[in-house]
């Protein structure tokens, strides 16, 4: 056998190899269980209620959790394990003296659209059981990194135990993304989107003083989702 010959079989031998490890990667690039989970931009509802959503919480802003449990909000706490693993007195505390609830947002901060289910799976059924075992409750909801996700997410989300993948209707953040963040007049079933960041507690009056305006109170989202 020429050795042009034989490197050309060891060549062809390496690409079939490749190809048969290639080929159950691709495949497992969909799937088609379980079923989609709805996602929630605003919720129809005849109550006078709008949604206040804090998400990531790399800030623990003494200041915008007295405000949180003094005015006794039914926030939805979308945090990032790596928020609480440093303190998680803040979030206990405001689950336990207040009508919080926390929800799921993934392990990483990722954007999750181009991942494969396995890898979409991981990162919330990981924040899923991080939270459980952290604070003794499951999320019900999920809000994907950056609101970003795909059809595998919306099955990754099912999969990891929530009812529902949660967007916004407005995200009031005064932020670098997002300045100057102007309300319009709310509406019942808004979702507003926060973070538990720099801006936190003036943020959280600023959307407060706009609740008022509207007439409408902060109810809890989890508690407005779709059972399906
Ligand atoms: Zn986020």
């Amino acid at each position: 056998m020429s050795k042009i010959y034989k490197a050309a079989l060891a060549a062809f031998a390496a690409m079939s190899t490749f190809l048969a490890l290639a080929e159950p990667a691709q495949a497992a690039r969909t799937s088609s269980w379980p079923e989609p989970v709805p996602v929630l931009t605003h919720i129809d509802t005849q109550d006078p209620v709008v949604f206040i959503t804090l998400d990531d919480g790399w800030n623990h802003d003494p200041a915008a959790q007295r405000l949180l449990l003094e005015r006794r909000i039914p926030a939805s706490l979308f945090i990032n394990p790596v928020n609480y693993s440093w303190d998680k007195r803040y979030y206990q505390d405001l689950l336990s003296h207040g009508p919080s609830r926390m929800e799921n947002h993934a392990v990483n901060h990722v954007d999750l659209p181009g991942l494969s289910p396995a890898e979409q799976r991981a990162e919330i059924c990981g924040a899923r059981d991080r939270q459980l075992a952290v604070f003794g409750d499951s999320p019900r909801l999920f809000r994907p990194p950056s609101g970003l996700y795909d059809e595998e997410t919306r099955r990754a989300a099912r999969a990891c135990g929530a009812k529902a993948l949660v967007t916004w209707t407005y995200d009031a953040t005064d932020a670098p993304w997002n300045p100057d963040p102007e309300l319009p007049e709310l509406k019942r079933g808004d979702i507003i989107l926060l973070h538990l960041g720099d801006t936190a507690e003036a943020d959280l009056r600023r959307v407060l003083d706009a609740v008022d305006a509207s007439g409408l109170r902060p109810a809890q989202l989890r508690d407005y989702a779709p059972d399906s």
